[in-house]
């Protein structure tokens, strides 16, 4: 892994990694980190771990930061190019003031897309919407009547934990061993980053009906 770089130019930042920010960026990069590489975290937004509760993401940063992370918040990434030693990152802030982060590796996490663009959906009958997911009915069943979908392919948040619920329900309906649908209520289904510490959260409609009591 490449160390600390001694040569930097003015306005410019050199590190092994730069992660363009995103949830799954903050887990990867700070695998990278423990492993020792210098992680700088680009975000547009001033904040980290956008939609979680902002407390959480506060503290979190604080967590990140002590693990050697840096932040660059309140930045967007203007262009990204190859070089001969790596990847340069050009980035500018709300004043237009720019920089430039050099590094061996850019990590990008914006979004995530249903990856059905080249199943040949339409060949077996199976339906999908303009976002690319597959259509299904309450019971998990596509527009094929013997063809099934789970996961991050349908409508729903994209995490492990409701694709391994979803998987199960499906299973279940499959046999018709109970004969109703198990399916996890996407209301109350928490969201987990699989950092070091992990962090979980749940939507506000739950969050909404709990009182909240802090300990000093
Ligand atoms: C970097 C990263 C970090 C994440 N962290 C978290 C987290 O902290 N918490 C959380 O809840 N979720 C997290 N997720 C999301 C989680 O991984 C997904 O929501 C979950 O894996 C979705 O399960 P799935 O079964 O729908 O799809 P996948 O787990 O992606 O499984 C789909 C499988 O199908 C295979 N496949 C694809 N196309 C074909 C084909 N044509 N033929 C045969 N096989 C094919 C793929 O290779 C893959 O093995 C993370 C995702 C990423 C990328």
């Amino acid at each position: 892994m490449r160390k600390k770089r001694k040569r930097r130019k003015q306005g410019s930042e050199d590190s092994a990694i730069s992660s363009v920010n995103g949830k799954k960026v903050n887990e990867m990069g700070s695998v990278w980190s423990r492993l020792g590489a210098e992680v700088n975290v680009i975000e547009f937004l001033d904040h980290i771990t956008p939609g979680m509760d902002r407390e959480i993401s506060e503290e979190f940063m604080k967590i990140l930061k002590k693990q050697n992370i840096k932040f660059h918040l309140n930045r967007k990434v203007t262009s990204i190019k190859k070089t001969n030693n790596g990847v340069q990152i050009s980035t500018s802030d709300k004043n237009g003031d720019s920089k430039e982060f050099n590094c061996d590796v850019a990590l990008i996490s914006i979004g995530r897309k249903p990856f059905t663009s080249n199943l040949n959906l339409s060949s077996a009958g199976v339906k999908s919407d303009e976002k690319g997911r597959i259509k299904i009915d309450k019971k998990f069943q596509t527009s094929a009547k013997n063809i099934y979908a789970i996961g991050d392919v349908i409508d729903g948040p994209m995490l492990a934990h409701k694709a391994e619920e979803e998987g199960i329900a499906v299973a279940t309906i499959i046999l018709s061993a109970i004969g109703s649908n198990n399916s996890p209520s996407l209301d109350s289904s928490p969201r987990t980053l699989a950092n070091i510490p992990s962090k979980k959260s749940v939507n506000d409609a739950i969050i909404n009906n709990i009182k909240a009591v802090k300990s000093p």
